[in-house]
């Protein structure tokens, strides 16, 4: 009998095509709508698989519905959606998708930095309303990205790719992280610093770390009160890294000079939140990885390592390994 697996958005068909050969599929068609949880509820309490996305919330309580689950494929390199210490407890896979999008999201964040600290949005917007009277020699003038100090918070694949172009703009790199790389040290002309220090001497500072318990919150008035006043924050790792009340009160009084935000604590951020009242800030709907060759390679890799576990294999990106390990490990789980 073939493993039962639930997609939780429309895939594109070179990816459900794979996964229908070897699998009985059902999946959520709509494009632009989550699956509701009652939706998910219902469908999880009868299949082996779950290919899901970073918009499910996948918690104990859910996990508890599905007694037949092996494992679940995030479409993400983050999996902070997934309550990994539940699915573990159950004997159930995690994998993510790292790596194919590093140096796509790398790229959004350098874009990113670049059209806060040049404006660009704004800028834009003065032309098309129609406030474009003429030249003048402070009008929408900016920040320096060539030779000024990039911090980076959290060092992974993808710090490591902001500072190779951050490298070719002739910027300062710090970096914070809990373990030093002396490897991207040498290789990058990385400086290593505490949080403190980053925050006092950067220019622009980029959070790229997971979202954990430990990384919740890690920027908040505190953090933001030793940041210089024309400093930008830029954030494409997750919401709830950076606390949004106090980042707009620093937005707002000036403390820092502005923000580029990929991702909030709610997403879709509601439109009338505070944050979208500021002109010094650039907003994006969590676009980091999404290039159409890289989220083909996300949507297949996930597809691997939904297609590997199932039939018993070691996926090449497993969260929680040490399932592997445990009696009721996929290998000797088999139908
Ligand atoms: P990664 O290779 O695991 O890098 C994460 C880095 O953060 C590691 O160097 C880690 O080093 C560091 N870190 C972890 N906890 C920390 C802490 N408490 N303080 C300081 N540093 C800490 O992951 P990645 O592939 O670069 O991805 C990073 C994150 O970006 C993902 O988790 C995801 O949430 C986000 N992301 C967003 C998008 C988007 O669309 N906007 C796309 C891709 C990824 P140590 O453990 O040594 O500290």
């Amino acid at each position: 009998m073939k493993p039962k697996v639930y997609i939780t958005r429309k895939l594109p068909e070179e990816v459900v095509s794979r996964i229908r050969e070897v699998c009985e599929i059902r999946m959520w068609e709509e494009e632009e709508v989550p699956v509701p949880r009652f939706v998910l509820e219902n469908e999880i309490a009868k299949i082996d698989g779950l290919y899901c996305l970073l918009t499910e919330t996948i918690d104990r309580t859910l996990l508890e519905k599905a007694p037949k689950l092996k494992v679940v494929s995030n479409m993400a390199v983050g999996y902070n959606n997934i309550e990994v210490s539940a699915a573990t407890d159950r004997g159930i896979l995690v994998t993510n998708t790292p790596g194919v999008l590093t140096e796509t999201t790398a790229d959004l964040t350098f874009a990113l930095l670049m059209a806060t600290a040049r404006r660009i949005v704004e800028s834009s917007g003065f032309l098309r309303s129609g406030q474009w009277k003429t030249w003048s020699p402070m009008l929408l003038t900016g920040q320096d990205i060539h030779g000024a100090t990039l911090g980076i918070i959290g060092l992974g694949r993808i710090g490591e790719a902001l500072a190779r172009r951050a490298k070719g703009f002739d910027m300062r790199l710090l970096y914070h992280n809990r373990s030093r790389k002396p490897d991207a040290e040498n290789r990058l002309g990385l400086e290593y610093t505490d949080m403190e220090t980053l925050l006092r001497e950067s220019d622009f500072v980029c959070v790229m770390t997971p979202y954990t318990p430990e990384t919740h919150n890690l920027i908040g008035k505190a953090q933001l009160a030793l940041m210089k006043k024309n400093a930008v924050l830029i954030n494409t790792a997750r919401g709830g890294i950076v606390n949004e009340d106090d980042l707009y009160e620093a937005l707002k009084k000036g403390t820092i000079w502005a923000a580029g935000l990929d991702v909030f604590e709610q997403e879709p951020i509601p439109l009338n939140h505070p944050l979208l009242t500021l002109p010094n800030v650039v907003t994006l709907p969590h676009i980091g990885s999404a290039s159409v060759k890289t989220r083909l390679k996300m949507a297949h890799l996930a597809a691997d390592n939904l297609l590997q576990a199932l039939s018993g294999q070691r996926p090449a990106h497993p969260v929680n390994p040490e399932v592997l390990k445990q009696n009721r490990s996929l290998a000797l789980r088999q139908n």
